[in-house]
């Protein structure tokens, strides 16, 4: 990245991005591919928001956000990837999901229990005639009656969107990909991507407090000065328009704040656990495997007791991610010990069903906690039910100077890392022929 950590915000390009996450390199990119002068302005110290691929914590890769390229055969970043010399995929919807309830591995039977399950709830969404009977949240659709329609509901709502299905919309999931192709990438996704998209000039450690958007030129305020533009791309995630954290004088016309509104964050985070090398002996069979445990399975129980999401070694790494999602996630960040209490979690749903001996082998533990992160406010966007349509109100242009994007904002590929990567394509080709600024 070109970073341009000591020189003053006087270069007044004609284009300025407000975030380095996809949405706002991928918009930087293909305007400077057009020959446009353009400054992404960023609040944290690094590029990347919530798609970042570290190798500090636990000496190998480590995703905090996107790590899955979903629907990878279908997914426009899976070329970037491939193509991506030093990148590689791993299939891992190619392998078999386990199971574990009651401390040991689910009988066949379960397993034919869960894939029902599973195939019922996502037959029924399809199956869903939403012109007919409007749109209604996805527990509404098929309410679960036991242990398995509950880990199916899970897979659907905190483990996949962040968020629990009663405020889930059926027509918001109807719109999106789901192909069953899962790509990882054992170097890193995001890393990856930022390495695929190039170079964009940033400056760092620079938050944008208001956007003056109705003089001559358009005026960024950040926290450190002001610089003079023609048009803005805003990328942030929806909360902090929603809110107002980020101010816009004039303000924007009350339907597009009340579009992001609609839109608010779901919470996905990692709890990832690093063991001594004994934890591949221990768990020798299991490589890059999702595993769902249970800590008691009853038959007809949703009550009590619950699920618990991990990937178990990825690519043969001595380690595990366990997901949290929705208002699990929030309270368990909210905790004073939250990291401890975390690992805890974790290492005693493994242990349920791997033995005490993986406590003893545990090293070192990282626990996300997007929700508490100020410019993260959660993992991804949901759209609250009967409120789908507004991922496109929210993304439309304001008087041709204002543009958006951001994973919020895509339709098929909404909350993914592609939605992000294709709304800051589609804002750049919007900037260009609405300020009819030079093509090369
Ligand atoms: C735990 C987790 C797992 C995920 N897993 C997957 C996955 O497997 N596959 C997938 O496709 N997607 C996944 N995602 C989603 C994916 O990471 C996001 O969709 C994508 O990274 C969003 O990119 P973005 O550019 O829209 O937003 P962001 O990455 O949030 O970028 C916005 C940027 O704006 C900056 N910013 C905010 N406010 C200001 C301000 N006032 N001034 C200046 N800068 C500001 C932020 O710091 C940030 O860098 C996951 C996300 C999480 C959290």
């Amino acid at each position: 990245m070109n970073e341009l950590a000591n020189e003053p915000l006087l270069l007044n390009p004609d284009v300025v991005v407000v975030g380095a996450g996809i949405a706002g390199v991928a918009a930087a990119r293909q305007l400077m591919m057009q020959g446009v002068s353009v400054l992404v302005l960023e609040a944290r110290d690094r590029i990347g928001g919530r798609a970042y691929t570290e190798n500090e914590t636990f000496g190998v890769p480590y995703d905090h956000g996107c790590a899955w390229l979903h629907s990878a055969d279908v997914n426009p970043l899976s070329a970037l990837i491939k193509d991506s010399p030093g990148f590689d995929i791993f299939d891992h919807g190619a392998l078999e999901t386990q199971f574990y309830c009651s401390g040991r591995k689910a009988s066949p039977e379960e397993y034919a229990s869960a894939e029902k399950s599973e195939d019922a709830l996502y037959d029924d969404l399809w199956a869903y005639d939403a012109e007919a009977g409007g749109d209604i949240s996805i527990h509404d659709l098929r309410t679960p009656k036991n242990e398995w329609d509950l880990l199916a509901h899970l897979r659907k709502g905190e483990f996949e969107a962040g968020q629990q299905t009663k405020d889930l919309s059926v027509i918001d999931y109807q719109t999106q990909h789901e192909s069953g192709t899962e790509w990882l990438v054992p170097q890193g996704l995001a890393a990856g991507i930022f390495k695929a998209l190039g170079e964009v000039p940033v400056k760092l450690n620079t938050s944008v407090n208001k956007i003056n958007w109705g003089g001559k030129a358009v005026i960024i305020e950040t926290d450190q000065g002001n610089i003079n533009c023609k048009a803005v791309v805003i990328t942030v995630p929806t909360e902090i328009i929603a809110d107002e954290t980020l101010k816009f004088e004039p303000r924007l016309p009350a339907e597009k704040v009340e579009a992001f509104s609609q839109l608010p964050m779901g919470v996905l985070d990692k709890i990832t656990l690093q063991f001594k090398d004994e934890f591949n002996s221990l768990l020798s069979d299991l490589h890059t495997t999702t595993a769902y445990i249970r800590d008691h399975c009853d038959e007809g129980d949703v009550g009590s007791g619950t699920w618990r999401d991990h990937l178990i070694r990825p690519f043969g790494q001595a380690l595990d991610t366990m997901f949290v999602g929705g208002q699990f996630a929030r309270d368990l960040t909210a905790e004073k010990d939250a990291d401890r209490l975390a690992f805890e979690l974790a290492l005693n749903s493994l242990s349920d069903v791997f033995g005490a001996d993986v406590k003893k082998l545990f090293v070192k533990g990282h626990f996300t906690k997007w929700h508490a992160d100020p410019w993260a406010r959660g993992g991804y966007a949901y759209s609250n039910i009967g409120h789908n349509h507004k991922r496109e109100t929210a993304r439309l242009p304001v008087e041709g100077r204002v543009f958006f994007a951001g994973e919020a904002l895509h339709g098929k590929w909404a909350s993914m890392a592609p939605g992000a990567y294709l709304t800051g394509r589609q804002a750049a080709e919007e900037v260009q022929s609405s300020l009819d600024l030079p093509t090369s």
